[in-house]
């Protein structure tokens, strides 16, 4: 079964309306003939600034977080429909600075998940295990429990995209080599095998993220079981365009 490649930006806490717009705007004749899908997550607040930049090209905006509920005292959260109202198709949950910053649990993650695909949005969940939790042999166990607390309860499992961020790769220049990540993703595809669907397995989406960039996109997405790239730092460039045109 093939799976379409997704390369998906997250400017975190970065860019302004300005110079988000100047990127977008140089992006589009880069990736415009890209054979992925191409998505930039960015701040809330830039959601309607990039979603006109971007209109009528193939560069998909999406959010960084959504919240469970659909309205209500949540000061400083942003609801699935607020979300869509812009034309957001994509958002990232869980990610690991959520986890390590805001609190975020497998359960809420879970809840967020859930209403996110009620809203009709595609959840892109983030996975992955720690240094020590690596260097302690507990990888699968962390993996283990992420996905079944997690992915709770969702009806089809294939609408959502799982990327797979080891934290000791995020944001330090250490990429997990192109072995190390196939053989976690393998795994991961496997579990989704035996908690959801063998099918669902093979359909399903999973990314790797973490250090990605130009020079290292096209090894890891040479692995049969690496689907596509979450990208951080090298999201806030040019250089989006070469990880998005990885296959050229
Ligand atoms: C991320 O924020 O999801 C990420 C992978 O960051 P970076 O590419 O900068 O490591």
């Amino acid at each position: 079964m093939s799976r379409k490649p997704f390369i998906a930006g997250n400017w975190k806490m970065n860019m302004t309306a300005e110079s988000g717009t100047q990127l977008i705007k140089e992006l589009i004749p880069l990736v415009k003939d890209a054979n992925c899908d191409v998505c930039l997550c960015v701040p809330a607040i830039l959601i309607p600034a990039m979603t006109k930049a971007s209109a009528g090209t193939n560069i998909h905006i999406g959010a960084e977080n959504v919240h469970w509920a659909n309205s209500g005292a949540y000061t400083g959260e942003i609801s699935a429909d607020m979300l869509k109202e812009y034309g957001v198709k994509y958002v990232i949950i869980g990610h690991s600075e959520r986890r390590q910053y805001f609190g975020e649990t497998d359960e809420t993650v879970n809840k967020r998940t859930l209403t996110a695909l009620n809203a009709g949005l595609t959840p892109i969940v983030c996975v992955g295990e720690l240094l020590e939790e690596r260097e302690s042999g507990k990888t699968n166990e962390v993996l283990d429990r992420q996905l079944k607390d997690g992915l709770n309860g969702i009806d089809d499992v294939t609408k959502i995209v799982i990327a797979y961020e080891p934290v000791w790769a995020i944001g330090t220049g250490r990429t997990a080599t192109d072995e190390q990540a196939q053989k976690t993703i393998a795994y991961i595809r496997k579990k989704i095998g035996e908690l959801f669907c063998p099918k669902c397995a093979e359909k399903i989406v999973i990314q790797y993220g973490g250090s990605m960039n130009a020079g290292n996109c096209k090894g890891l997405m040479a692995q049969p079981d690496i689907d596509g790239g979450l990208i951080g730092g090298a999201s806030l460039k040019l250089d989006f365009a070469k990880i998005v045109n990885f296959d050229k």
